[in-house]
């Protein structure tokens, strides 16, 4: 089921375009627009879901395979000895903003990590 006003179930419904790396019937995996690594692939379920929070038990064959597509992907770029990032940003805190579950796949270079609360705005 799609979502007429989001954004990746148009690139799903290839209304708008995108470089895709990988399709099936439940999942499609295409290149990040704005990469922040020489490998940033996205990939997102063909059904709509907002975020992780909405997956259910019956989910799980296709979060498995999420994960699983993202480590084949990985491998076909010959990334996989030298590591990668799997990302999944979940909700306002988590810093999600496009609302359609993806998982990034970053890769292709040594990555920092700087991940910390952010700084509340001085009350004074
Ligand atoms: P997140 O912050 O986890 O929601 O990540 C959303 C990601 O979607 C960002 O890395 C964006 O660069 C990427 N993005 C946004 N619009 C598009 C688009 N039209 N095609 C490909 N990637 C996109
Ligand atoms: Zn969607």
């Amino acid at each position: 089921m799609q979502q007429t006003d989001c954004i990746f179930c148009k690139i799903i419904q290839k209304k708008i375009p995108a470089d895709i790396v990988y399709e099936d019937s439940e999942v499609l995996a295409f290149k990040d627009a704005f990469p922040i690594a020489p490998v940033h692939i996205l990939i997102v379920p063909k059904n709509h879901f907002s975020t992780v929070n909405e997956w259910k038990e019956k989910d799980i064959p296709l979060a498995g395979k999420i994960v699983w597509i993202a480590q084949r992907i990985a491998n076909d770029l010959q990334i996989s000895a030298k590591g990668y990032k799997l990302l999944f940003r979940v909700g306002s805190d988590g810093g999600q903003e496009v609302p359609h579950i993806h998982l990034h796949l970053i890769g292709g270079a040594k990555l920092i990590e700087d991940i910390h609360p952010q700084k509340e705005p001085s009350r004074n």
